[in-house]
């Protein structure tokens, strides 16, 4: 079984060459992207596990590859650094990477990463309950109680939002991806769709819908769940 694929994006081709043979050595499947045009034509023709990205590519900055990733998929990102300066990292982490390798990297380093990750998405996928306010939910039943024990009916969309917002918590989440997350796309749709639908699930879950502590909107960025 592969222990799964890898895109790797890095534009020193022996480095590109070392890491990839590494990687298959242990198992995975990789597939090479020098630049991030390569990156991003790679990602529309194959679902990959993980990305191992430089930030510094010729075509493009690998920042603005983690932006393109992100408006539509969650596949987790790992950046590599050469900087030592942390503006670009926190950029990177900001914009959805889930972790970073500063360079120069021992192989035994990235690998402790690709496993860790690989842990996250994972558990991820396994029973997620979460809390909002009051109400207990539970995503794998599909079921929301409220204190006193009473369900709380949640629309198919609704729990389709709160399946992408409660199993990133306190990550934020632009309106582009969960658009794309319900609706399969984030073209013609209005925006307005969402706030129509968080105002409602902050009416059924929120102590004080007008004033949202758990479900909170992040105006001209996305939504974010605050446990
Ligand atoms: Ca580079």
């Amino acid at each position: 079984m592969s222990a799964g694929r890898i895109l790797l994006v890095e534009d020193e081709k022996p480095l590109l060459r070392a890491l990839a043979m590494n990687l298959v050595a242990r198992g995975y499947a990789v597939t090479e992207a020098e630049t991030g045009t390569k990156a991003l034509t790679a990602l529309a023709d194959h679902q990959h596990d993980v990305i191992v990205l430089d930030l510094g590519l010729p075509d493009m900055s690998g920042v603005d590859v983690i932006r393109a990733v992100r408006a539509y998929a969650s596949t987790p990102i790992i950046v590599l650094s050469a900087r030592s300066g942390s503006a670009d990292k926190v950029e990177a982490l900001d914009l959805g990477a889930d972790d970073y390798v500063t360079k120069p990297f021992s192989m035994d380093e990235l690998l402790a990463r690709l496993r860790a990750t690989s842990r996250r998405v994972a558990t991820a996928d396994e029973a997620v309950t979460a809390t909002v306010g009051s109400v207990h939910i539970d995503l794998t039943l599909t079921t929301a109680t409220d204190r006193e024990g009473n369900a709380v009916h949640l629309t198919p969309t609704e729990w389709k939002i709160l399946d992408v917002l409660l199993r990133r918590p306190g990550k934020l989440v632009s309106g582009d991806a969960l658009l794309t997350a319900v609706r399969g796309s984030s073209e013609h749709t209005d925006p307005s769709y969402l706030r129509i639908y968080l105002a409602q699930l902050r009416r059924k879950l929120e102590p004080e819908p007008s004033r949202p502590r758990h479900l909170i909107t992040e105006p001209g960025m996305g939504y974010r769940y605050r446990p």
